[in-house]
């Protein structure tokens, strides 16, 4: 018999804790820039790097370069819905 732990993140003490988890999507940084044009390096995924971490393996821009989504998880519903 296998034991299929499920992992549950318990409420304890921080009651009104909610998960918060940050994604950084396509990097929008416009390289065109300084030339008055408009373009992008086409990365969709912040990969971060090994060593500096605040910048993209992949296309070398710093993290605020990429769109940030964020993903919460409130355990409680907000009262403000109408
Ligand atoms: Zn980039």
């Amino acid at each position: 018999m296998r034991n299929n732990k499920k992992v549950v993140l318990r409420r304890s003490s921080n009651d009104d804790e909610s998960r918060i988890i940050v994604y950084y999507r396509e990097c929008q940084k416009n390289h065109a820039a300084n030339s008055g044009g408009y373009a992008l390096d086409g990365c969709t995924d912040f990969v971060p790097r090994t060593d500096v971490a605040l910048f993209c393996a992949t296309c070398g821009c710093h993290r605020n370069f990429h769109r940030r989504e964020v993903d919460s998880e409130v355990v409680h519903e907000s009262s403000s819905r109408a």
